[in-house]
């Protein structure tokens, strides 16, 4: 008797994950549609994080416009919405975890110092880190009595390239010890860094489908590595091309005219946006599409690897679209 496989395959569990840290732009919702998009099209479940873990850069009314721009897209989310700043127990474990495993060590390095003795800088702008405070101490107690110093932690990174998957670009390779060294986990100030909790998070949310933007492909590689340590599932990547507008600069480089509690006030018609959203993926449709008119022919393929151009008159036509 044959089966029925989609009956008992697992549905996918995707996640939308707003930093903040400023207002979302036009690129954070295309990305945000494309994760919608690709797990709901396939009967799948998304859930909502905000990763506020950066208390200096992060601001209560950047989550209300976050909530508010998601729910204006015309997306949805299943469950309780997870804060990571409202409970820090599950990442304190994982740390200690890990030191206890002589996985991660104390560092107390402070960024002047490791400037001076740092080498060039990975591609997504992290600076190099030489390994000054490998093998003094095992744990953070110890490392305080000896320094007087406060100190972060770091997560020992293995020599040689570690190798991610994406579902756009096939096989990537990463060297993180060449590129960034032992990278932090907790920093010295004691604000968890997003490596980690990003990776404790997918696995208590059940994520198993990442659709984010390219720029965090590098990053795949340091979860990689702390999937490994910490006995998590690795999630299935797909890094989507950053928007860039006619010269090829980064939206996220320009000023706040992109940004979506803007245009929402502006009373743009965020149909528009999903329309040029699923168009760049090369999904037909017509110019107002709702977000969950789309679902049926969604299907995210090597074209959303590359970069999207938001033109002027792209901009224009949604800025009209009022
Ligand atoms: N919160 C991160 C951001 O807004 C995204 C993290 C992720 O997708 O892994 O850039």
């Amino acid at each position: 008797m044959s089966q029925d496989l989609s009956a008992v395959q697992k549905k996918p569990v995707g996640r939308l994950a707003p930093s903040p840290t400023g207002f979302l732009h036009l690129g954070h919702a295309r990305s945000f549609l494309l994760a919608w998009w690709d797990a709901r099209s396939r009967g799948g479940r998304v859930v909502l994080r905000i990763e506020d873990l950066d208390r200096e850069r992060c601001k209560p009314q950047f989550v209300d416009a976050a909530r508010a721009d998601i729910e204006w897209l015309g997306l949805d989310w299943d469950g309780e919405v997870l804060v990571q700043s409202r409970d820090l127990a599950p990442y304190e474990r994982a740390c200690e975890d890990l030191i206890e495993r002589d996985l991660a060590y104390p560092c107390v390095c402070t960024r002047a110092e490791i400037a001076a003795l740092s080498a060039p800088h990975a591609s997504d702008g992290e600076q190099r880190y030489s390994g000054a405070c490998r093998g003094k101490w095992r744990t953070p107690a110890e490392a305080r009595a000896a320094t007087g110093r406060e100190p972060g932690l770091r997560l020992a990174a293995p020599d040689g390239p570690v190798r991610i998957v994406d579902r756009l670009r096939g096989e990537l390779e990463f060297d993180v010890q060449r590129e960034v060294g032992d990278f932090l986990i907790r920093r010295r100030d004691g604000a968890m860094a997003y490596q980690l909790a990003v990776v404790v998070d997918d696995a208590r949310q059940g994520v198993d489908t990442v659709v984010r933007g390219e720029d965090l492909a590098p990053s795949a590689a340091r979860q990689a590595l702390l999937h490994a340590r910490l006995n998590l599932p690795r999630p299935s990547y797909a890094h989507v091309g950053l928007v860039v507008d006619e010269h090829g600069e980064r939206l996220a480089k320009r000023r706040g005219d992109l940004a979506l509690a803007e245009l929402r006030a502006a009373g743009v018609d965020p149909r528009a946006v999903a329309g040029w959203a699923a168009r760049s993926v090369g999904v037909s449709c017509g110019e107002r599409p709702r977000a969950q008119e789309l679902l049926p022919h969604f299907g995210l393929g090597p074209a959303a690897a590359a970069p999207a151009k938001l033109s002027a008159a792209d901009l224009e036509a949604l800025r009209r679209s009022t």
